[in-house]
């Protein structure tokens, strides 16, 4: 498992403030007496569960190819739908597992179509006070693509000064089949499986979910064992069926496991860069002091499989007065030459106690102009969901104590969503 070091451990430098702060807890199993889900298993986890049942191991092959097809593809909630099974094996799975999925708390929908679920996992014990610990995922469909915005842990250790995400208290990582499950929900909320809508059996004529974004709560690169084994199930084309060129990874820059994600789940690479200057940097996102932009900019040099058809995603947030100048436009043209490059120009969306301004609308057109005019495409797109408050990592019971303030700018259209903005074609 890719594990986090903390810097805010003894010895680490006392003036500085902390990079990361200590996870909760990091590891996760089910409470004694609950059965497991078997939603949202790797096709070995799907083995084992069988293979643990007394299945016989010459069996589990075709069972779990049948088992896999019932949840991936027609997203079944009981084993009783499963008819090519048989009956003594539906009664033993029943026995021993379930179909569940993490409970949907609210969901939204906004004027524009954007969907926001609150999802609570199944509780992990005391420290989620046998609750489930909470996580929201975000639904922007477009013209030609929908994509889905899915969490990897539960708030985030790292802690970047302008991300709500990065004050929540509760920290673990997300199992692969906690992250796979956000994918089966959505589908199941958009009747986005095979036989649920019709004129979808068969030919499957357009798909809801086509794109995904690791840009909801958490450091997917924390995470990266549960993320590439997720990865892996979403892009399984006797199931879920996503390609993995419309599977976009983001992260802050863990620069020794950027390799191996490229390598290992063949996902797209998004950077939250943010900032230009490394003083800035590391005040914006703190990770940056161990792996300082020249670093990360390597590592995305030699991102497995990068060209111009699978270009790198630079995202940089809008913050009034502190990384929006001319300046900081030109140096980042520059900084990103010779690598093919997205940028992705995203409004500050505003929370209570953040110190931030998102920038007035013709600075955010006039720096966007400016990149635009250095060859990237980078128009910064309708905010979407903003009645909802759409914006990924921002739990419900946070964003209803948006003060009046932040709200409205919300509602004038200063939204994070433009995140998801830039996927993949
Ligand atoms: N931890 C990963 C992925 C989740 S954050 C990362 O940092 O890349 C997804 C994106 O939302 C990141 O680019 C992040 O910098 C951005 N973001 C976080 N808080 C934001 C805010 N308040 N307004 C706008 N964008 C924000
Ligand atoms: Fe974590 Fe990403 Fe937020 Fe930084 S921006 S605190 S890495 S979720």
């Amino acid at each position: 498992m890719a594990t986090a070091s903390f810097d805010s451990a003894p010895g680490a430098s006392r003036a500085l403030p902390a990079i990361e702060k200590a996870p909760e807890v990091t590891a996760l199993s089910t409470l004694p007496g609950r059965k497991a889900s078997l939603v949202g298993l790797t096709r070995e986890g799907l083995k084992q569960a069988l293979l643990g049942m007394g299945v016989p191991e010459r069996e589990t092959r075709m069972r779990v190819s049948q088992i896999w097809h019932w949840i991936y593809v027609r997203g079944a909630h009981e084993f009783s739908e499963m008819t090519n099974v048989g009956k003594g094996l539906k009664a033993q799975l029943a026995d021993h597992f379930t179909l569940e999925r993490p409970e949907v708390v609210t969901a939204q929908v906004s004027r524009d179509g954007t969907r926001k679920w609150l999802l609570r996992m199944a509780p992990t014990g005391a420290h989620d006070h046998n609750r489930g610990a909470e996580i929201e995922c975000v639904y922007i469909p477009g013209d030609d693509r929908g994509t889905l915005c899915v969490s990897s842990q539960v708030g985030c250790t790292l802690t970047c000064s302008f991300c709500h995400t990065g004050t929540q208290r509760l920290v673990r990582n997300l199992s692969t089949a906690e992250i796979v499950a956000q994918v089966v929900v959505a589908r199941d909320a958009l009747g986005d499986f095979t036989g649920q809508m019709p004129g979808k059996d068969g030919g499957e004529p357009g798909r809801l979910v086509t794109n995904i974004v690791f840009m909801g709560m958490g450091e997917p690169l924390y995470n990266l064992d549960a993320v590439i084994d997720a990865i892996a199930v979403m892009s399984d084309q006797e199931g879920l069926a996503l390609s993995r060129r419309r599977i976009t990874v983001s992260t802050s820059g863990v620069v020794p496991q950027i390799e191996r994600l490229g390598l290992e789940a063949n996902a797209m690479l998004a950077i939250s860069l943010h900032a230009v200057r490394d003083e800035l940097r590391d005040e914006l996102v703190p990770l940056n002091r161990k792996y300082p932009i020249a670093q990360l900019l390597d590592a995305c040099r030699n991102y497995p499989g990068l060209s111009n058809a699978r270009r790198i995603t630079f995202e940089y947030v809008m913050l009034k007065g502190v990384n929006d100048s001319d300046a900081d436009a030109r140096a980042l043209v520059r900084l990103l030459k010779g690598i093919p490059a997205k940028i992705n120009l995203i409004p500050f969306n505003p929370w209570p106690g953040s110190k931030y301004e998102c920038s007035d609308w013709e600075r955010i057109e006039r720096f966007s102009e400016f990149v635009f005019n250095a060859g990237y495409a980078s128009p910064v797109r309708t905010p979407r969901g903003r009645d909802i408050l759409a914006a990924c990592g921002q739990l419900k019971s946070e964003t209803e104590k948006l003060r009046a303030r932040a709200r409205m700018m919300l509602e004038e259209g200063m939204g994070a969503e433009a995140v998801y903005a830039d996927q993949v074609d």
